[in-house]
């Protein structure tokens, strides 16, 4: 099963980012079904190494760190026995005031809040896994590699601070990555990063792939993407074919 990304779990925000919670539910009961999911760093080893994570292991990546994660996704996760990596924006550690500037069309004054630092300690401590996902959620591959390994570095940093653990895995916002982004992640100490493809990309542990959920994925949907070799099927080369049929059933 490929690695999965959401966003947020909320009531009513309107956005693609944002999957309202008994969809989520729904999504939980069908994994729960299937087998138990792990923390992305019970994987980052193998991943590390290039290969793909193990059959039996589903992995649930949040990115961004909104608090919804706290009020609908982890009840839902606890009440179905799985867990789940949230990729935080380390910068939001130290300044609460920090604009969600990074949601297409969205303002960010309409932005739903952040979770705060000690929301994420406390998940920490819960047990839930916590990774990198920048410091200021740039589109990486507009800085230089110096500029990225200092980004990196630093929001590694913070949150190995916070947490009192070495944070090693990282999303890349946006998914975006390219060579100097991916060198840079390795220079700043990960031992794997996350993609998120919208199109052909060579795998790599500096490129680990996802599946986007989104806004009115509904069971049907999830079953399509949750399916072995997903991601290899839309976006190999010459599957044009499949690609338009999955993309016409799943409405991404
Ligand atoms: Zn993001």
């Amino acid at each position: 099963m490929p690695i999965l990304c959401y966003h947020s779990v909320a009531r009513g925000w309107d956005d693609p980012v944002s999957i309202e919670p008994e969809d989520f539910e729904r999504h939980c009961a069908l994994l729960a079904r299937t087998g138990d999911t792990v923390p992305l760093s019970a994987v980052e080893d193998r991943l590390g190494a290039g290969a793909p994570p193990p059959r039996h292991a589903m992995v649930l990546t949040f990115d961004d760190g909104f608090a919804d994660y706290l009020e609908h996704a982890v009840p839902i996760m606890e009440r179905h026995r799985l867990t789940a990596t949230m990729y935080v924006v380390a910068r939001s550690m130290e300044d609460p005031d920090l604009p969600v500037d990074w949601i297409t069309g969205l303002d960010p004054a309409d932005a739903p809040p952040l979770m705060s630092r000690d929301q994420v300690r406390m998940l920490h401590d819960a047990g839930w896994d916590i990774g990198s996902h920048s410091m200021r959620h740039l589109d990486l591959r507009t800085l230089t590699e110096d500029e990225c390994r200092r980004d990196l570095g630093e929001s590694r940093e913070i949150l190995s601070d916070l947490l009192g653990r070495h944070v090693t895995t990282l999303a890349y916002p946006f998914g975006f990555h390219a060579d100097h982004v991916r060198r840079a992640a390795a220079r700043a100490g990960y031992t794997c990063a996350l993609a998120l493809p919208s199109g052909p990309e060579e795998p790599g542990p500096y490129a680990v792939p996802r599946v986007g959920l989104y806004r009115g994925n509904g069971a049907t949907t999830f079953r399509v993407k949750t399916r072995p070799g997903y991601l290899g099927l839309r976006y190999s080369a010459g599957a044009d074919r499949t690609r338009r049929t999955v993309a016409r059933v799943t409405g991404r």
